[in-house]
């Protein structure tokens, strides 16, 4: 199937028994088993089936294979929220003494997790200069256990070359991962640049209209865990599944498979089928809302680098940008919707401007069917001191948008009057 046909199809055709056409949301906590053996085998994974929907559930299935399919991975996983996604796959690499190579332009709060919490658990994120990728290779050690980027860089949308990083990665034996929110399958399959391991937030323009938490890993099912030294967890026998060794699971599915099987069923961050099912209707329409979203966002760009009232525009679709090549490259389609511009005037002038979008909503999100404006100086990063926000790539003024699928003409107009009112 291509794109929009798996959007709409994959993972579910009509259940024989009710022949809805619909997928249904399976509310149920637990399967019944057919006979003691039956169970017996559902639990020692030598039958595929439903025990308990911590572990599996039908509807966050067809939505895993639904997203599996559009980023090309052999399978996937849903979890509570994309840090939940983060998180459990994580667990699934490394333990105390074990190292992740990062760039150091993720999203603030894969920041926190990836520099605070992790350390506290003795897991050490090294955190590189994500548009060299050679910086990537300097940092490898032997406790290396991934490679992370953000495919497109929250807030500044800026972009990483993932094929180059995944050649480091793959030269040294360590799987790629990349955190494909930004852009989602519609704009970008990291799988066809390297990429082993695709994380998403389907808060966002997955589910699409802001309303349901969720996160999906996605197993590309390229790499090669089996007898790397790496990764004993996958290629030693496993005591809880009766000596099972994940690197031999069929088709290359073993990372995802255990992900479930343990890290799973021992951290527990699922994902409700009622988030599933929310988050199914908005995959339905992926490709036609990546396509308005790129093109609204690119429009509204060019007309904030037009106006006095702005010092810079930070969109990778726009000939000024450092990362037009590269947008070129990954992002021929569209480069979503979520940028920043440094307005004139600093953290008054930006603080000016969000109180005066009407349209526009102020909130903390992206990847809604509506507009999204914030000012870190303001809100995220308030508590820091101009020259700690330019380290962290933010000016004062530096507000971000996160544009969505309104008439172009009325987002102008909020434009324009909140940029006027900014400089009074
Ligand atoms: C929002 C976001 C996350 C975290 O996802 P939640 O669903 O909020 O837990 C991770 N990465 C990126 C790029 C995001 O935008």
């Amino acid at each position: 199937m291509r794109f929009d046909t798996a959007a709409l199809h994959a993972g579910y055709s009509p259940e024989p028994t009710t022949h809805s056409r619909a997928v249904p949301i399976y509310a149920t906590t637990a399967y019944t088993f057919d006979s003691t053996e039956h169970a017996r085998q559902l639990f020692a994974l030598e039958e595929p089936g439903n025990i308990y929907s911590r572990l599996s559930n039908p509807t966050c299935d067809i939505l895993e294979a639904r997203i599996a399919a559009l980023e090309g991975g052999v399978g996937a996983l849903a979890a509570a929220s994309g840090h939940a996604a983060i998180h459990m796959t994580v667990m699934n690499l490394a333990g105390e003494g074990d190292e992740i190579v990062a760039g150091n332009n993720l999203y603030g709060g894969t920041m926190n997790m990836f520099g605070k919490s992790l350390a506290r658990l003795g897991i050490r994120v090294n955190f590189v200069d994500a548009h060299r990728p050679e910086a990537f290779e300097e940092a490898i050690t032997d406790k290396t256990k991934a490679l992370y980027v953000e495919a497109v860089g929250n807030p500044n949308a800026d972009l990483a070359d993932i094929e180059a990083i995944a050649g480091i990665a793959h030269a040294h034996g360590v799987p790629l991962i990349v955190d494909n929110t930004v852009p989602s399958p519609a704009l970008l399959r990291p799988k066809e640049f390297g990429a082993d391991l695709i994380i998403h937030s389907t808060t966002k323009f997955l589910s699409g209209t802001g309303t349901v938490m969720g996160g999906m890993t996605v197993d590309c099912g390229t790499f090669r865990w089996k007898d790397n030294p790496r990764f004993p967890l996958l290629n030693d026998p496993d005591p809880s599944y009766h000596g099972v060794v994940f690197a031999d699971v069929p088709n290359n599915a073993g990372f995802i498979a255990r992900q479930r099987a343990l890290i799973l069923r021992d951290y527990g961050g699922c994902q409700s089928p009622f988030n599933a099912w929310v988050t199914l209707l908005g995959v339905e329409t992926l490709g036609l809302r990546m396509k308005k979203h790129s093109e609204n966002a690119l429009a509204v760009a060019k007309f904030l680098e037009a106006s006095d009232a702005v010092e810079q525009v930070n969109y990778p679709a726009l000939p000024s940008s450092p990362y037009y090549e590269l947008s070129k490259k990954y992002l021929p389609s569209g480069a979503s919707s979520m940028f920043t511009f440094i307005i004139k005037g600093g953290r008054e002038a930006g603080g000016r401007f969000i109180n005066a979008c009407k349209l526009i909503s102020h909130v903390t999100n992206l990847g809604d069917a509506r507009s999204l404006v914030s000012h870190p100086a303001t809100t995220t990063h308030s508590q820091l001191s101009d020259e700690q926000l330019y380290a962290a790539g933010i000016a004062p003024g530096t507000v971000r948008l996160a544009i969505g699928l309104e008439d172009i003409e009325d987002l102008y107009e909020d434009l324009a009057q909140a940029l006027a009112e900014s400089q009074k």
